[in-house]
């Protein structure tokens, strides 16, 4: 029943070592169950070479398991958190990616210096609060964040990067660009003083991208 979800998270999290977004097991995605209150996401400790459709985890959106041979990420609380504060969320990844969580490790957020940010992130990714493992406390820290904020990303402090997106795939392309950009802007520094596009300027990117980028619809 579950096994396109299944499929799709599956193949997702070969795009997080693809891009080299994870080390060893940490780092997971997530997918909700369309028109069920159910998510689907990796299991806790498993190799991503052993990241099998089959391997994939059903939960409930409290985070107990439905289906499954294993034990769900410990980071599924933190999901499934989010799914029940953001209808409008498909799919949401968690990854330690070193630029982004280099960020977050000083508790900066990073600002809006190149136009590819503001396209996709709409302004600076902001820092989302220090939070625990285990309970809700890291999807409030998310949810409070993100909700008053176009980015698509958050970094919680001294952790790493959580994305969401209305499509599991479109929360890895987020986690990507995070990245890269947070990659790109530490170069920056390095070189100068990195500056901010003016706040018209990256509404108007921000709006020309969601509206004209990519390819028609057929
Ligand atoms: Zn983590």
């Amino acid at each position: 029943m579950f096994d396109d979800v299944r499929t799709i998270v599956a193949e997702l999290h070969g795009e997080l070592t693809r891009h080299g977004l994870v080390a060893w097991t940490s780092g997971n995605v997530s997918a909700r169950v369309p028109g069920e209150d159910l998510l689907v996401i990796k299991p806790s400790g498993v190799r991503y070479s052993d990241l099998t459709a089959d391997a994939m985890v059903v939960c409930d959106l409290h985070g107990g398991v439905v289906e499954g041979e294993w034990s769900p990420s410990s980071d599924t609380a933190a999901h499934a958190y989010v799914y029940r504060h953001m209808p409008e969320i498909g799919g949401i990844v968690h990854t330690h990616s070193p630029y982004a969580s280099a960020w977050a490790a000083c508790g900066e957020p990073i600002p809006c210096v190149l136009t590819a940010m503001a396209d996709e992130f709409g302004g600076e990714i902001p820092v989302g609060p220090f939070a625990l493992i285990g309970g809700d406390d890291i999807g409030r820290g998310v949810v409070a964040t993100l909700r008053g904020s176009r980015s698509p990303a958050v970094l919680m402090r001294n952790h790493g990067v959580f994305a969401i997106g209305r499509t599991p795939a479109a929360a890895v392309k987020a986690a990507v660009m995070c990245e890269d950009v947070a990659r790109t802007t530490h170069l920056a520094r390095q070189l100068g003083t990195p500056r901010p596009i003016p706040g018209e300027d990256v509404h108007r990117l921000h709006d020309r991208y969601r509206r004209a980028y990519g390819q028609p619809p057929a």
